[in-house]
């Protein structure tokens, strides 16, 4: 069979050349489309996890790597989304400047400690701040709360997602007590780049900061969207190629969606099956990388995210963002988990992840082989 042999080589090289990642991925998206009496069983609790033959052996490949590496656990990420606002104009993304319909808001240092407070009594060891880049939250202030968060929590993980700052800025932080910096690129190509993004962003300035980060002692995240607004097969392996290059410890693959406040509000949603096809490739190539199921992948499915933990994803990011302001975090629409306390999220989280044969571990979760300076 030959999508055995190609996994096998994913796996034992990382790496494939263009022409067979190309053959991989027309495989994978032929037997995605065929007939349901192929289908294959891939987890006996979850109903829909039924897939084709050739995705049942890149699948079952990525968990075993994934195992090798995690064992059954999955991590949790408490995920605080502290400002809406952002100074970027990203022509994707629902809290862009020039969304006049996003009602914006801001957290309070005091606000921020209360989600870190109810988060660390429902077991969560890593805080994610995460927020459109809001000038109003200048270094000092996020160093500030960082350094609060730190000393409160000395056991946790801090994960900043802040978008695009100076090296000093990045080292400030990282001094301050940050641990980890999400930061996707979205798509490495610089012309697809272009067209996703205002005129004043660069994938060149994006790179800087990645490899700042990762300098600076960051375990860093990248990623990108899947099946967004002219995206091509060689963008994606473009990108995979940058990843493989870059060596990140997280990464970031959601499908897009589009957002009806922005200028791509007509355009198609990634698909669910790209989305796993490329989580799966992720794990073998990068096979120790922290790799999330998406609360993006539980949107356009309802059991998406059990789905991306069955093709090689380890990670989930619940939201700890107070009640009130979750639905004006809205990057794109339809956005699931908006109106649940967080400890509902928990439980709802802890059984979904049981379902797919995994099991909730509390604890940190720093990326396999990663040691801090
Ligand atoms: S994607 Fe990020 S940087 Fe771009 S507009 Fe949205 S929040 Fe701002």
């Amino acid at each position: 069979m030959r999508i055995q042999a190609l996994t096998d080589k994913l796996r034992e090289e990382r790496t494939l050349s263009d022409a067979e990642f190309e053959e991989l991925f027309a495989i994978l998206s032929q037997g995605a489309s065929g007939p349901c009496a192929d289908q294959v069983r891939i987890c006996n609790d979850i109903p829909q996890a039924v897939c084709s033959p050739e995705e049942a052996v890149l699948y079952g490949a990525a968990r075993q790597v994934r195992e090798e590496y995690y064992g059954k656990d999955v991590y949790l990420r408490g995920l605080i989304e502290f400002t809406n606002y952002c100074r970027n104009d990203c022509r994707y993304c629902g809290i862009r400047r020039s969304n006049r319909n996003a009602e914006r808001y801001r957290l309070s240092k005091e606000q921020i400690l209360d989600c870190c407070a109810q988060g660390y009594a429902l077991g969560f060891r890593t805080f994610v701040l995460q927020g459109g880049e809001d000038l109003s939250y200048t270094d000092e202030k996020i160093c500030d709360i960082v350094s609060s968060i730190r000393s409160l929590y000395p056991d946790c993980a801090i994960t900043l997602s802040i978008g695009e700052k100076t090296r000093e800025s990045y080292k400030a932080y990282k001094d301050a007590g940050a641990d980890r910096y999400l930061l996707r690129q979205e798509t490495s190509s610089p012309a697809h780049y272009r067209y996703l993004h205002p005129e004043e962003l660069t994938i060149e300035n994006r790179k800087r900061c990645l490899a700042d980060l990762k300098d600076l002692g960051y375990q860093v995240g990248c990623g990108i969207m899947v099946g967004s607004p002219e995206q091509t097969l060689s963008n994606v392996i473009e990108d995979l190629r940058y990843m493989r290059d870059f060596g990140p410890h997280m990464v970031g693959v959601g499908p897009f969606i589009p957002h009806r406040d922005t200028p791509f509000r007509d355009e198609k949603p990634g698909t669910l099956k790209d989305t796993l096809h490329l989580l799966a490739v992720i794990r073998l190539m990068l096979p120790g990388v922290l790799l999330p199921a998406t609360t993006a992948l539980g949107t356009i499915h309802p059991v998406g995210r059990e789905l991306g933990l069955l093709a090689g994803a380890n990670v989930i990011m619940p939201n700890l963002s107070p009640v009130n302001v979750r639905g004006k975090y809205l990057l794109y629409d339809g956005k699931i988990c908006t109106g649940d306390e967080a400890a509902s999220c928990r439980s709802c989280m802890d059984r979904r992840i049981e379902r797919a044969g995994y099991r909730t571990a509390l604890v940190r979760g720093d990326c396999a082989g990663f040691a801090a300076e």
